[in-house]
Parts: structure tokens; C-alpha cells; sequence
């Protein structure tokens, strides 16, 4: 009798690290769960899967969700372990649902083997049992194994009621929306999908939050959202009580382009975002106008929430936030949020506001070392740590917008992004202090190197740079200007990605619009040059690029052709050449991120699995 396939889907599988020293041990592989085994295979684009490993399932003694602390350095956040013939294998799935599923379906089909008495509900790490600081790797659990029952988070806390207001809502429940990594000694990490306390929500941008633990700390208040589904009071952005022609009149009034708010359509239970404009629209009207969009809800799916088709959310205040930053097929990115009872957020007093504000007294400026594309870039010192202080040209850019989006991109931190430390907003010209890179821009060290950089130093460039997009494109953020000159190399010859997201502000109109020589044209995807549509996938062409520049060792892309020559070019379908130092496997990654179609590109989430598995010994 043939096997009956019972589940099937792709997950992350760790690698039973042979070798300590294996660079990337995550990699994405195809599950196919069925009545005799566990399989997994190797998903090749363009070639026929490649079967990796199977589990007999009667050799199986424990399947259950690992719960740990510790940051999950993969795409996917949910990990489960499946103990069989004396190996832990730690598989990751991409949501808490799909764990539990494939969790439940494990255990049905192995509750009559010779199961373990206990398990370890966390990892083994470093030598030790996390949970039990156990040091043999085969001790025994130290928790009971419950064959029938799925390990899962604990009961909620009671929600608060409905009617509560602001602050009698003190003691709600948030579930965090993405991992956080604290930034300063108050702040506590958030793991995406777990639940907090919430202590105190006075603040606009940072939340007092308690984790199950009792450790008590600041997030982001974008990180996380209210458990209890429509509670949005805490939202400037959100007003309750405010007809469509009170809020035209309310916005009109702000008269600030993307002002906007969420408002009860007359619908109940549906939502409408209005927003001020002054853009020209499709039909040419030009007057200053608001626009309204009704918050929609697709019939099936964990990500249900969207204003604009394809951009789908889980909840309605993370779908604000994208658009906070992103236009995406609205008139305008939603700027301003502005409210019935306190006009533009931006005119409230924030008492936490100064926390990104670097302190003069305690920056020593140093020698110049470069200038960039709003000015001066020193070096510095601050809090004993050596940092590149950028200085910004007022008049290079959009001010008020900038200030706006530093915090954004404070809030984002990963190893693989040069961090943005602070600020000098209340002076000018404003300052932005960064981490210090001692190696410089990417383009010029590979230059320098040329003739010496051996085939795994490429591979580890690009890998480090996916590795920092698969972030930035977790955190729906879009970095519009990849390319090696952006990119910034460490003292331990780390590649960093730098200077995210900043062409926003620049407001020369030779560097913004793709008709104008300073537009980085050899960079962008047919759709950005056409039509200035951003995403991530915009993002994986000009990664393609990249690669491009690191394996002909900084070469410039089309390099005695014009901008007009290279977008003929593109438009008949031609690409760049295979470097003469890319491996195959290589050039067909280039390649696969110069589709046409922004959709036929891989995520860098995916890109980044197949870097990595090239790097594997
Ligand atoms: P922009 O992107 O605004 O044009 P850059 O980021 O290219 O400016 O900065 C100009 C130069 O300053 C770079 O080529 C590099 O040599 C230097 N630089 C910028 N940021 C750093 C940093 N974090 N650490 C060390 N050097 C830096």
C-alpha cells in the first residue's frame, strides 16, 4: 500500500551542525509528512527537487514546540523538535498555526511508538540544555511529555472591557508584531507573536510593557498591537466619533500633505482611512483634496487586512504602519496622523522624544572622512564607542519628514545594518551618528582588493548583505538605493548595509527623478524606472546588481553606457553579463532577481537560503 501524504509545506530545517564552524545552518526545505515518514527536499529553481533526508516515523520518540528566549536567527520564528534515533532536529515554521499543525499531525502519527517520558522544552545551545542546564546532549527532559497534547502559550490575562477608556485600559494585553533587540538599558526584547502586559501607554512612540517573566521595559509602540482586536483609542491616528465631512474639514484644515486618520465607516465594524492630499490625481484634478480608502478584509488567511490590493496585514495598526512608510497604491505615504482632539500628533509634547537626542556634550568630533550626498561625514567618538557622524544640509532635504523617519530607522537594528545610534535634530546642521565602519564603502574595498578576493569572500559579501535585506524585508522596509556604494565594510570585514531608505529625503531633482543623470538607473528595476514603484522586490534587482558588482570585484555596472542605452537595453529583455569570477549557481541567482516581473523574483528570505546553502561545505 502506498503511504497517504498527511501534510506538506516548506519550513526551516537547523542543520545538525557537524562542523561548529558552518557558517549558516538554516535552510529552507520542502516537508512532506506522510503515513511512513518525514522527508524533506531541496527546492532548485528551474530543476527537479532534491530529497535531502527521511525520518522513518516509527523511529520518532518526541515531537513538541520549543519555547526559548533567544532571538531565531531564521525567517521563520516558531520552532518544534522532532527527538529520533538519538538526534534533536529543530524544525521553524513561519507562524504559530502551522507549528501547532504540523506539531498535532506528528504526534497523531507516532503516539504508539516508544515514546520519551520527558523532554526538553528548550534548545540545546553551546553545549548545555537551555531549559535544564543539562551538559549531556542525551539527558534525559526535564519536563513531561504529553504525546496527545500540544505544548502552546498560556492562557491570555482578561482583556479589558470594551467600554474602558484610556486609562482605565491600563493592564491590557499586546502581542508583539516583529522581534526586538533593545537598544538601551530600559528597553526590553520582544519576540514576535508573544504576548506582554501592557503597564503603560502614556507615551505616543514607547510602551511600558511586563513579559511573562516579570521583567518590565520600553518598546516600540509600533512593535507590538492590542490583543483585543478593534481597541485602536491608543492610536492618534484613530477617531472614533467623526462623520466623513468632519474629517475632510478636520484634514483639510491641517492642510499638511498625507494627514490622515482612521475613522468608523458608516458600515459597522469597517473602517475608513482619510488622507489630505495635494498630488495631482489620475484625472488631473488638482486641488487640495481627501481622499478616503475603506480598510478591506480578505476572505481567508492570517493576513487579512488591506487599503491597497497585495499589501495584506494581520492587523489594522501594522497596516497602518507600512503605510506610514510606504505609499504602496495610495495617493500619498499616510504622514501625519491627526486627531479630533489634539490636532497633528507631531504638535504633542513627547516626553520620551529626546531619548534618540545625542547629548553635543558628549560627541568629540574628529577628522573628515568622506562626503556624502547631504554633506559632511566625520569621524567621532561618543559613549567610548568610535562612530561616523554625518552632518545634514538642511537644504538637501526634507526636514520634518527626516526627523520623523530617524526614529524608524533607530528602531531598526540587526548585525548586518550599519545602526543608527542618535540624533542632533534641535540644531543645524543635524547630526546622525552611526556606527564606525573602518573598512569604508564596499565599492572601494572590493576596487582595492581586486585580483585577491577569493570565491568564499564574495560569497560571504552577498551573503551578509541578504542576510541584513531578509531583515529589512521582514520589517517591511524598503531600502530603494542597494548597491555596493552603499554598503559599508567592518574592521572584521563584515559587509553592512547603510543609508536605508534615505533617498526619500533628498529633495535634488536630479537624484530623485529616473529621467535625471544622478538617479542610479543601473540599479533599478524596470518598474521603478517606469512607473517609481518601490518594494521589496525592487530592492531584489538591485541586489542582483550588487552581486553583480562584488563578483567583477567593484566593476561599475554598463560601464561606458548612458542611462538611455542601458533602459533600451533592459526594455529588450538583454542583462548584464556573467561575471567571469560568478560561479553558475551564482549567475543564475543574478539572473533570477533581474526577472522582468517583480513577482517571478525570489524574496531575500529565499535568496538568502540558497547563498547560504552554496556556502555549505
Ligand atoms: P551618502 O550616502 O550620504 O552619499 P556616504 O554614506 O557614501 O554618504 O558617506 C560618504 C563616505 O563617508 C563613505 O564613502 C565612507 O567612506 C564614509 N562613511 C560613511 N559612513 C561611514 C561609517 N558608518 N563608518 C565609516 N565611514 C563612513
Amino acid at each position: 500500500m502506498f503511504p497517504r501524504v498527511i501534510l506538506k509545506g516548506t519550513l526551516i530545517k537547523k542543520s545538525q551542525q557537524k562542523k561548529r564552524t558552518s557558517p549558516c545552518n538554516y535552510k529552507e526545505r520542502f516537508f512532506v509528512l506522510d503515513t511512513q515518514d518525514l522527508k524533506y527536499s531541496e527546492h532548485r529553481p528551474g530543476r527537479k527537487p532534491l530529497l535531502k533526508g527521511c525520518i522513518e516515523l516509527s523511529r520518532i520518540q518526541c515531537v513538541e514546540s520549543v519555547f526559548s528566549e533567544l532571538p531565531i536567527p531564521c525567517n521563520y520564528k516558531y520552532p518544534f523538535q522532532v527527538f529520533h534515533s538519538n538526534y534533536y532536529l529543530y524544525i521553524f515554521a513561519p507562524d504559530n498555526d502551522c507549528r501547532q499543525r504540523w506539531v498535532r499531525a506528528l504526534k497523531e502519527e507516532t503516539k504508539r511508538n516508544s515514546l520519551v517520558a520527558k523532554y526538553h522544552p528548550n534548545f540545546w545551545m553551546d553545549g548545555k540544555w537551555r531549559c535544564c542546564q543539562q551538559a549531556a546532549k542525551l539527558a534525559a527532559g526535564c519536563q513531561a511529555y504529553d504525546p496527545m497534547g500540544c505544548a502552546s502559550k498560556k492562557p491570555l490575562p482578561q482583556l479589558p472591557a470594551p467600554e474602558m477608556g484610556l486609562h482605565d485600559a491600563e493592564e491590557g494585553t499586546v502581542i508583539a508584531l516583529q522581534d526586538y533587540t533593545p537598544l538601551k538599558d530600559d528597553n526590553l526584547p520582544l519576540q514576535k507573536d508573544q504576548e506582554y502586559t501592557l503597564i503603560n501607554s502614556c507615551h505616543r512612540d514607547w510602551w511600558a510593557v511586563r513579559d511573562d517573566k516579570g521583567n518590565t521595559g520600553f518598546v516600540p509602540s509600533t512593535y507590538v498591537t492590542e490583543k483585543s482586536g478593534n481597541n485602536f483609542q491608543r492610536f492618534k491616528w484613530y477617531n472614533k466619533n467623526i462623520t466623513r465631512g468632519g474629517a475632510e474639514d478636520l484634514l483639510m484644515k491641517q492642510g499638511k500633505e498625507g494627514a490622515f486618520m482612521m475613522r468608523d465607516s458608516r458600515q459597522a465594524g469597517v473602517y475608513t482611512v482619510s488622507v489630505f492630499t495635494k498630488a495631482p490625481g489620475s484625472n488631473g484634478e488638482k486641488n487640495p483634496r481627501v481622499k478616503h480608502y475603506q480598510i478591506r478584509q480578505a476572505e481567508t488567511g492570517e493576513a487579512r487586512f488591506y487599503l491597497a490590493e497585495k499589501y495584506l496585514f494581520s492587523t489594522i495598526p501594522e497596516l497602518i504602519h507600512y503605510h506610514q512608510h510606504n505609499a504602496a497604491g495610495l495617493i500619498t505615504r499616510l504622514r501625519h496622523p491627526v486627531s479630533q482632539d489634539g490636532g497633528s500628533s507631531q504638535d504633542i509634547a513627547d516626553p520620551l522624544k529626546d531619548q534618540w537626542e545625542v547629548d553635543p556634550g558628549e560627541l568629540i568630533l574628529g577628522r573628515e572622512l568622506g562626503r556624502g550626498q547631504f554633506g559632511l561625514v566625520l569621524e567621532g567618538r561618543w559613549r567610548d564607542k568610535k562612530v561616523a557622524v554625518k552632518t545634514m544640509r538642511e537644504e538637501g532635504m526634507s526636514d520634518e519628514e527626516f526627523k520623523e523617519e530617524a526614529r524608524v530607522m533607530m528602531r531598526l537594528s540587526h548585525s548586518k545594518l550599519v545602526q543608527l545610534y542618535g540624533v542632533r535634530t534641535q540644531c543645524s546642521p543635524m547630526w546622525l551618528v552611526f556606527e564606525f565602519m573602518d573598512n569604508g564603502c564596499l565599492s572601494d574595498y572590493l576596487r582595492a582588493r581586486k585580483g585577491h578576493l577569493s570565491q568564499d569572500t564574495m560569497l560571504e559579501m552577498c551573503l551578509d548583505v541578504s542576510e541584513g535585506m531578509a531583515y529589512l524585508e521582514t520589517s517591511n522596509f524598503i531600502h530603494r538605493d542597494l548597491a555596493a556604494r552603499n554598503c559599508l565594510v567592518s574592521k572584521d570585514n563584515e559587509v553592512k548595509i547603510s543609508d536605508f531608505g534615505m533617498t526619500r529625503f533628498v529633495l535634488d531633482d536630479q537624484y530623485t527623478s529616473s529621467q535625471c543623470s544622478k538617479f542610479p538607473i543601473k540599479w533599478s528595476a524596470p518598474e521603478v524606472i517606469r512607473y517609481y514603484k518601490f518594494s521589496s522586490k525592487s530592492d531584489v534587482w538591485s541586489f542582483g546588481v550588487l552581486m553583480w558588482e562584488v563578483y567583477n570585484e567593484g566593476r561599475l555596472p554598463y560601464e561606458n553606457h548612458s542611462n538611455i542605452e542601458v533602459v533600451e537595453s533592459l526594455t529588450k529583455g538583454l542583462r548584464l553579463l556573467k561575471p567571469r569570477l560568478a560561479p553558475d549557481a551564482i549567475h543564475m541567482l543574478m539572473e533570477w532577481c533581474w526577472k522582468e516581473k517583480p513577482e517571478d523574483r525570489p524574496s531575500f528570505a529565499l535568496l538568502l537560503h540558497e547563498l547560504a546553502s552554496l556556502s555549505d561545505p
